[in-house]
């Protein structure tokens, strides 16, 4: 067999797959690593419990059980669960949708795969369209996806110099521009990896730009509202006909069933749906089951805003507390974290490229998520990528404590070298 017909990018792994791969032999080595580089959510007690419960009460109802791992679900996702989901963004947002405007995927990484290849790509009347994504850096998961070459192009942010050593981006929209080559607009709210949040009005000048151009806008909502609610200002969740809004279990603490929710209007559903079909037969089965009485009570997001939200802020304050001692003179700016789990670390002018800054903490026993990942599209040169991190401040206290400390002992040396 002549493996060379392999695409190059799936046998020549570049970007997060190289990343993956390294961060998985980093891990299968025998010294105990500090890892503050995947995108794991926290194991939070109150959220475990109630996990574990659902599971019981389906295991006691043997009609739920079995329905659940004894057929396929539709290929747009349970029915029930889009129902009860419809009911619940209707009633809460008032949204005019019904369960046909929702389809489930395996995870929301599955749906970016799908939506983006949709939307852009070689299309057959030769042209080539792209996925706009107008504020980098943006999440690392979109690298790889596409197709074809050259999905993304984006665009660098302006940035808000903020007391305390913060600092926030915001989307340029002086140099914004959606040419006839734009087949979506995508933005993640908050951000991975940045843990900003675009305000109400970056949206809706967005949305009014995606409209304009005929196109969607597809706000990747992973760690919004109204769950699992990481989200630390209070901002409105939108959705519209051109919107395609896409959610997940994930960060509710279920990554594990790979659910990801899309939803939008009916053809975008239509196509998911296709998809599925030729892709898996069929969504799994276990989030909807857990999740379904979550939702059609709404305790889903009694249990995103009274748990899950304070939980992950409190720590987002921690870890700023413990970045502000440990870098005491070392010129370090964080990203205001407005929502999501990470830290994103700022080091202008750093001697060293983030690459390096990655491979030195490693040898420490620290595993980051260097910046330069996170420029998907990005085409101008900027220095800036090489000069940020990402930390997960979501796992245990002692070990973000000391991973911090190792990042600034580190980095404190690479400026005086
Ligand atoms: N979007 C963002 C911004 C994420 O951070 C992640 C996971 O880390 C995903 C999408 C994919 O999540 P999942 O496929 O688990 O739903």
């Amino acid at each position: 067999m002549d493996f060379s017909s392999f695409g190059r990018k799936f046998t020549t792994p570049t970007g997060i797959l190289q990343l993956m791969d390294d961060l998985g032999a980093a891990l299968a080595a025998d010294a105990e690593m500090i890892m503050l580089g995947g995108g794991n959510p926290a194991a939070i007690p109150g959220i475990q419990t109630a996990l574990r419960q659902r599971m019981y009460e389906m295991l006691l109802d043997e009609e739920s059980f079995e329905r659940m791992v004894g057929n396929y679900a539709p290929p747009q996702g349970d029915k029930t669960f889009r129902l009860a989901l419809a009911r619940l963004l209707s009633q809460t947002y008032g949204w005019q949708i019904g369960p046909e405007n929702i389809a489930l995927t395996n995870g929301s990484q599955t749906a970016f795969f799908y939506l983006f290849n949709l939307l852009a790509g070689d299309f057959r009347d030769g042209q080539k369209r792209r996925v706009l994504l107008p504020i980098a850096p943006e999440y690392i998961g979109y690298n790889d996806v596409g197709l074809s070459e050259d999905l993304f192009i984006a665009q660098k942010p302006d940035i808000d110099y903020l007391d305390d050593l913060l600092f926030k981006y915001r989307v340029d929209f002086g140099s914004l521009r959606v040419g006839d080559d734009i087949g979506a607009i995508c933005v993640s709210r908050p951000t991975n990896p940045t843990g900003n949040v675009l305000t109400d009005e970056e949206i809706a000048h967005l949305s009014q730009l995606a409209q304009a151009h005929n196109i969607p806008l597809i706000i990747d909502n992973a760690y919004g509202a109204p769950f699992p609610s990481i989200i630390y200002s209070e901002v409105q969740p939108v959705w519209d006909e051109h919107i395609i809004l896409c959610l997940s279990l994930s960060k509710l603490g279920m990554p594990g069933v790979r659910t990801g929710i899309v939803v939008a209007r009916e053809e975008v559903i239509r196509a998911i749906t296709a998809l599925n079909a030729v892709l898996s037969l069929a969504p799994g089965n276990s989030g909807a089951a857990l999740a379904s009485a979550w939702v059609q009570s709404g305790e889903i997001i009694r249990l995103s805003r009274e748990i899950i939200r304070p939980f992950y802020q409190s720590k987002a304050q921690q870890a700023v507390a413990w970045v502000r001692e440990a870098m005491a003179g070392i010129p370090c700016r964080v990203h205001q974290p407005e929502g999501a789990f990470f830290l994103w670390l700022w080091f202008p002018s750093l001697p060293i490229s983030s690459a390096e800054l990655y491979e030195r903490l490693k040898r420490r026993h620290v595993i980051i998520v260097p910046g330069h990942y996170f420029f998907p599209g990005l085409v101008e040169d900027w220095r800036h990528r090489f000069e940020c991190l990402r930390m997960n401040y979501a796992g245990n206290e002692d070990a973000v404590r000391r991973g911090i400390a190792i990042i600034a002992e580190e980095v404190g040396r690479a400026y005086s070298q």
